[in-house]
């Protein structure tokens, strides 16, 4: 379906354009998703983080749209420039260099402004390095969070992963390649040698790598090829296991309890371990704790 151009009438009353933030590959350039040419053939202006560096792309699907440079450090003018032409009824497309705008991309400043004027604000999703690697990394993908680069300096990083030691969600990095493996060495030191993780390098393209294993292993591995220190990576790190005097989370807590009150331990053990998915033993320690 073409995106609409259809100009939309604001909370004001005003009639404004839409603002698209369109995803593009990561690398190869079949993952270009056809809603996302469509969008940015059909309007008026494309906001790009690069222009010469979209360029390529853009003659690669023909797409002849006149492109601007937008990033968030634009002087508030070019954002301004842009919520007018908004406003004014135009719709304008959002990318960056590659992927998704926004996640550790310029377009906050943009999409937050046009929101706040009313405009409406539609996304194109596409490819995504950290979606892309969580999605392979064999990792628990329940819960995650996204940390961006981390610092530059080993002091800096060191104190800045220790704030991250204890948390319990799988924990997925950018890193530069000159970083990599003094990133994944301070991992070790941090998290500890054993902790999971995974290099996820050059995804979706020819020297597409996925290598998983204790972070010692990672490191080794990192450090005995050159070529692991070379493209473009993200790092995923297995959360941290739960310490065994943690108890259980409040949910297990209460499956457990309406148990207890009609069935014996280990039953109401095995039972709360198929409804909540947490280890029998586990809750049948928890239940011989209370007594
Ligand atoms: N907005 C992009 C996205 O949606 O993933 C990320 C932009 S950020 C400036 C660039 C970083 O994303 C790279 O340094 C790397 O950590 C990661 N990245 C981008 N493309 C990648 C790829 N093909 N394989 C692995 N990591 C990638």
């Amino acid at each position: 379906m073409n995106p609409s151009s259809a100009p939309f009438s604001s909370p004001s009353g005003k009639l404004s354009g839409t603002l698209y933030v369109v995803a593009t590959p990561i690398g190869n350039l079949a993952d270009m998703v056809p809603r996302a040419v469509e969008t940015l053939q059909s309007v008026a202006l494309i906001a790009a983080e690069d222009t010469r560096h979209s360029a390529r792309l853009l003659s690669h699907f023909s797409i002849s749209t006149p492109c601007v440079p937008y990033h968030d450090h634009s002087d508030e003018r070019r954002t301004d420039d842009l919520l007018q032409r908004l406003t004014g009824g135009e719709s304008l497309a959002l990318i960056s260099d590659a992927g998704t705008p926004l996640v550790s991309d310029p377009g906050y400043r943009l999409v937050r402004a046009a929101r706040q004027s009313g405009i409406p604000v539609v996304p194109i999703p596409g490819a995504c390095a950290l979606t892309a690697a969580l999605s392979a990394s064999g990792l628990a993908s329940d819960r995650f969070s996204f940390e961006g680069f981390p610092p530059a300096k080993t002091n800096a990083r060191r104190n800045w992963l220790d704030a991250l030691a204890g948390d319990r969600r799988t924990l997925i990095f950018y890193e530069a390649p000159h970083r990599v493996l003094a990133c994944l060495q301070d991992m070790e030191a941090v998290f500890g040698p054993e902790r999971e993780a995974v290099l996820a390098r050059e995804l979706t393209k020819t020297f597409e790598t996925i290598q998983g294993g204790p972070l010692a292993e990672l490191v080794e591995f990192v450090a005995g090829d050159s070529n692991q220190q070379r493209g473009e990576i993200v790092l995923l790190v297995a959360g941290a296991p739960a310490r065994a005097d943690e108890g259980l989370d409040a949910e297990a807590e209460r499956v457990m309890g309406i148990l207890l009150e009609d069935l014996p331990v280990k039953q109401a053990a095995a039972l709360a371990a198929r409804i909540t998915g947490v280890k029998k033993n586990a809750l049948y320690q928890w239940a011989i704790d209370q007594k």
